[in-house]
């Protein structure tokens, strides 16, 4: 992968759509791609923990960083603020290895605007009540919390057509095999690829 510059992977889905489930089985079956951790003012659930799953911080530094244009994208989200630190992005994809964000649907209109060769993967819930009991089962938001996220759901889902890929999670096997599909195909494009394959052409001789 050596003078690459690594790709940049957008996932978006409604809250319980299963971002975090299938990112999770992505990094165990593919190398070379990290999962860009995210700056939030939410507070941390049960078992969350600082620099794992985000990097809680106040609404005071949340600010100061946005001022000093420290984040890539940014969005308010459920009425919290979420972010993406656009040095470790960077430092990832100038090292040739990939980054995975895991953002709502205004974040990843921002990465669109901003890096158009980023790949956006939108994950599709099987239905309506699905998402609502995979919400309710997973049991790590409150009632209204719930509600809040299953309300701005029938809003996040109307932006599909808008990502390079829609991936309807009903079977999971079949939903991971879908994502690390696209990472894999998406590696290979020839444009990506220019330093590798202009490597091997200067080996070709001319047969005149
Ligand atoms: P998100 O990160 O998008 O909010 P999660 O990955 O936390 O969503 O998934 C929400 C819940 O749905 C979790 O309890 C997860 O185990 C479950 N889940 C995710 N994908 C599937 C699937 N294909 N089949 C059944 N349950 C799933
Ligand atoms: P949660 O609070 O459930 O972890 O995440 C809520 C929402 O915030 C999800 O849609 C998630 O994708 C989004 N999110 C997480 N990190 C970021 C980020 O850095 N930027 C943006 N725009 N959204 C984010």
């Amino acid at each position: 992968m050596s003078n690459r510059r690594g790709l940049l992977l957008v996932v978006s889905a409604p809250s319980g759509g299963g971002k975090s489930t299938l990112i999770a089985r992505l990094l165990k079956q593919i190398d070379g791609i990290s999962f860009s951790i995210s700056y939030t003012t939410r507070k941390p659930r049960p078992g969350e923990m600082h620099g794992r799953e985000y990097f809680f911080i106040s609404e005071e530094d949340f600010h100061l960083m946005r001022k000093r244009e420290e984040f890539l994208e940014w969005a308010q989200v459920y009425g919290n603020y979420y972010a993406t630190h656009r040095n470790t992005v960077e430092t990832i994809l100038a090292r040739g290895e990939d980054v995975l964000l895991d953002i709502d649907v205004q974040g990843a209109r921002q990465v669109r605007r901003l890096m158009p060769d980023a790949v956006l993967v939108f994950i599709l819930p099987p239905s309506f009540d699905i998402l609502a009991s995979r919400l309710r089962q997973r049991a790590l938001d409150a009632e209204e919390t719930i509600r809040q996220r299953l309300k701005a759901a029938s809003e996040e889902v109307k932006a599909y057509a808008e990502f390079d890929y829609c991936i309807i999670n009903d079977d999971l096997e079949r939903a991971v095999q879908e994502l690390v599909s696209v990472t894999m195909a998406e590696r290979i494009r020839p444009r990506r690829l220019r330093n590798t394959v202009d490597a091997i052409l200067s080996g070709f001789r001319s047969c005149e």
